[in-house]
């Protein structure tokens, strides 16, 4: 078999398993928000452990040595890692591989391994978590074309909604032939940490450099996401300020966020008048699901709002354990 062949089995087994799954159509209606790779591969029957271990990624146990399929994943990476390591134990269950213990080689498109099972479940792994469809959907959303999809702030931000990190998410592109080769090499060569602080513009610290910064706008409406605790969310809405519309901050507040800035950002020039932007830095004090429902309003006309920005956020970290959504149904039975 030969590299290319195995990059194609990879990622048709993929694709049929978002069909058999309905996934596509599932997340462009909004009856889903993002790949549960978590849950998909528990009700495919594997039995899924986070846990800590040397020097591996991951692990996939199979027949013919264990009657049932389990995954084992890192605790000692974050949660793009625990995902992408995940969907790779997938693949290898998805297509009936033998056992296999992953360490750092796996990865996307990179092609560092030559053993045709993994160059088979890493392509399995990068259609899975990163289908073409799902960066359109996204770009479509927040409209963004070609060009916004070459810079670096924009592609952070794009592979926050993706749940995948910065670099899988160059590749992606890629990949995908959504960017050339050339624009793909540009965005790699920046940091993560670099865009981080470039959407903070020093209206916040990170606590730790893991931790992610989200900008959310209106166009991000109806959206949950995942994060950890220690991220911090900026707020980016546009306001007409002018016609007497003013986002009302206090349902952050009550939702349990913290507002560390609450400013505008005024660009005057055109005759129409200046554009404000309300940019609010908030971040969270505990592990948990937050929901937020912002309103834009003429004071004196609350009950008519103009615009309404509604998203939520599960920020809660990395996995531990049992999968969590398989330990709130346990709860709950
Ligand atoms: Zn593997």
């Amino acid at each position: 078999m030969t590299k290319r062949d195995a990059i194609l089995d990879g990622t048709q087994a993929a694709q049929r398993l978002h069909a058999a799954l309905g996934t596509r159509k599932a997340i462009e209606s909004g009856a889903q928000n993002r790949i549960d790779v978590f849950r998909v591969a528990m009700d495919r029957g594997a039995l899924l452990l986070f846990r800590p271990l040397k020097g591996l990624l991951g692990a996939y146990l199979g027949q013919p040595n264990f009657p049932r399929s389990g995954i084992i994943v890192s605790t000692q990476r974050d949660l793009h890692v625990q995902r992408f390591t995940a969907a790779h134990e997938l693949g290898h269950m998805t297509m009936n591989h033998a056992p296999s213990l992953d360490g750092e080689e796996i990865g996307l498109w990179r092609g560092e391994s030559s053993d045709p099972q993994e160059v088979e479940a890493d392509a399995f792994a990068s259609e899975f978590l990163l289908p073409r469809w799902l960066y359109i959907h996204h770009a479509s959303r927040q409209q963004w074309a070609k060009r916004e999809l070459s810079r670096p702030d924009i592609v952070y931000q794009m592979s926050l909604r993706l749940g995948a990190s910065y670099d899988a998410t160059c590749w992606g592109l890629q990949g995908h032939g959504i960017v050339d080769r050339s624009v793909a090499d540009k965005l790699r060569a920046y940091e993560p940490k670099e865009l981080k602080n470039e959407a903070l513009r020093g209206r916040g610290k990170l606590a730790n450099p893991w931790a992610d910064v989200w900008v959310i706008s209106e166009a991000d409406t109806g959206l949950t996401f995942e994060g950890s605790p220690d991220d911090i969310v900026i707020f980016r809405c546009k306001e007409r300020a002018a016609a007497g519309y003013l986002w009302d901050e206090a349902p952050l507040r009550e939702g349990g966020f913290e507002l560390l800035v609450d400013t505008r950002e005024i660009f005057s020039g055109d005759e129409i008048g200046a554009a404000v932007t309300r940019v609010i830095v908030a971040r969270v004090p505990v592990a948990r699901h937050y929901e937020v429902s912002l309103q834009e309003r003429r004071p004196w006309q609350p009950e008519e709002p103009a615009t309404q920005l509604n998203v939520a956020f599960d920020l809660l970290g990395k996995e531990q354990g049992l999968p969590r959504f398989a330990r709130e149904m346990m709860a709950a039975a």
